[in-house]
């Protein structure tokens, strides 16, 4: 009999989280059985109830011990604790893999690597700068993060990235993009950057599982993640019936009636996608008009002439209840003619009301992945997005600290598009190209390398 671990997988159709659970554990070598809850209700309540309540995919098991979803499988593959129960740690309880490539010697002696060329993110702004930067022989290695594949994954359906006149869904446009980046000699690499540390040259680069790497020049393509509003009950009920992904978990819902929170692109798109399973979509926004494109707000109207969905204007969550056993039950709203109720709720016309529903998604926006940055001198907003130099030329991409790009939703918290961050991401790499070759011209003549401007 084998004493390899059983690994199992519950997923569902169209789970981006789903893949990336696959994906980590085909990079490991390992096998594991793939147990499919969409429309099997035997299956799903089987899956549930091994989850410990839990309504969404993946749920991994390791020897029918419970790992979690997404999130809780790439922080256990973070603190290595994941190769601990595969068997795969060795004896000093480090995972095998790249520290077999340690560089010896002085302040390197705990290096795993070094490289040309790190970047942080696999979304569409990484996977094209490791496009253009494999080609340009810079040979990148490309740390996936905590969303491999990035934002895009969670949506299937693209309909405005050039070149497909049919559409095409995230997660197959961003398997097509590493797939190209992998044929220009990228490196996708599991993992999450933890600090660069710009003080000494190369760059510094630490993962939060304690890999460390040098670069000689680093983008920064780690986009933004979905924001919460940090309400009573979120923390419970997040993955109970609370979520930030529709197309992930809005099939565990058919029939109920569904809250869509936010006014933006993403919560019209959301709210029209999930018509397909809800009873009924209700989307509360905190203002009058939406900030979404147009495209999106007629399609969410005609949702609305056909009764699928109802809109909520100047209207705000601040609680939801329910319990991990029965899931959500019902959510507290507050609603004023004025908008933006809650910062009026000592205003006697502002209205609070409990309403009954079964899901609730937020869709409010992100924040941008630049913690990892802090103490760089890599300058940011108040928001945490990057700054990086604007205007005419090249150079479009650096950062304040040489060597270091920006690319992406990280950088552009105006457009916000994969074809914007996919544009972005290629000037990245072009820039970071001709900081190299500076580099290396300034090395054979002993001198530093400057900022553009200088
Ligand atoms: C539901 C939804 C639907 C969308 N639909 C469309 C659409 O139809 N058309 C369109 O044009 N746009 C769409 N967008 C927007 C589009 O997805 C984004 O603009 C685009 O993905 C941004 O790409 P990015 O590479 O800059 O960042 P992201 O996609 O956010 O990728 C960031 C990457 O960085 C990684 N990362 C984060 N922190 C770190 C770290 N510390 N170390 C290493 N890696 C890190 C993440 O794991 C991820 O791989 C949609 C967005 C959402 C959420």
């Amino acid at each position: 009999m084998s004493d390899l671990p059983r690994v199992e997988i519950y997923t569902k159709e169209d789970c981006p989280y789903c893949e990336n659970a696959k994906d980590l554990f085909d990079s490991k070598g390992v096998e594991y059985e793939t147990y499919n809850v969409t429309g099997d209700d035997e299956l799903f309540e089987e899956m549930v109830e091994r989850a410990g309540g839990r309504k969404t995919a993946p749920e991994v098991f390791v020897d029918d011990e419970l790992i979690g979803g997404w999130d809780d499988t790439s922080a256990l593959e973070e603190s290595g604790e994941l190769d601990e129960k595969l068997g795969l740690a060795d004896e000093d309880g480090e995972s095998d893999g790249p520290q077999g490539n340690r560089t010896e010697g002085g302040d390197a002696a705990d290096v795993v690597e070094h490289r040309t060329l790190i970047i942080a993110g696999t979304g569409i702004a990484g996977l094209t700068a490791a496009i253009y930067a494999g080609r340009a022989n810079n040979e990148p290695l490309v740390i996936e993060g905590d969303e491999p594949g990035g934002q895009l994954t969670l949506t299937t359906d693209v309909a405005n990235y050039p070149g497909f006149p049919e559409g095409i869904s995230g997660p197959e446009l961003v398997n097509n993009m590493k797939e190209q980046a992998r044929r220009f000699g990228a490196d996708l690499k599991n993992g999450i950057v933890d600090s660069v540390d710009a003080d000494q040259r190369p760059f510094r680069v630490e993962l939060t599982n304690g890999d460390v790497y040098t670069a000689d020049a680093v983008i920064a393509a780690s986009g933004a993640s979905a924001r919460t509003l940090g309400v009573p009950g979120e923390d419970e009920l997040m993955g109970y019936g609370l979520s930030t992904c529709a197309t992930c978990d809005g099939a565990f819902f058919r029939d109920e009636d569904m809250l869509v929170v936010g006014g933006g692109d993403a919560a019209m798109e959301e709210a029209t996608f999930l018509t397909k399973f809800a009873d009924t979509v209700y989307i509360a926004h905190r203002r009058e008009e939406f900030r979404a494109e147009d495209y999106w707000v007629d399609r969410v109207h005609e949702k609305v002439e056909e009764g699928d969905i109802e809109i909520m204007k100047n209207t705000e969550l601040i609680e939801i209840h329910g319990s991990q056993a029965e899931g959500v039950d019902y959510v507290t709203l507050v609603e004023n003619d004025k908008g933006h109720p809650t910062d009026r709720l000592d205003d006697p016309e502002t209205d609070e009301f409990e309403f009954d529903v079964g899901a609730v998604f937020f869709a409010i926006g992100h924040t941008p992945n630049t913690d990892y940055l802090e103490g760089t001198g890599v300058e940011m907003d108040d928001e945490g997005y990057l700054r990086t130099q604007g205007g005419d030329g090249g150079g479009q991409t650096e950062t304040d600290v040489p060597g270091i790009f920006g690319a992406g939703d990280v950088v552009d918290y105006h457009y916000q598009q994969a074809v914007t961050a996919a544009g972005m991401g290629s000037k990245a790499a072009l820039d970071a190209d001709e900081y190299l070759e500076d580099l290396e011209r300034a090395e054979s003549a002993g001198t530093e390398v400057a900022a553009a401007d200088d």
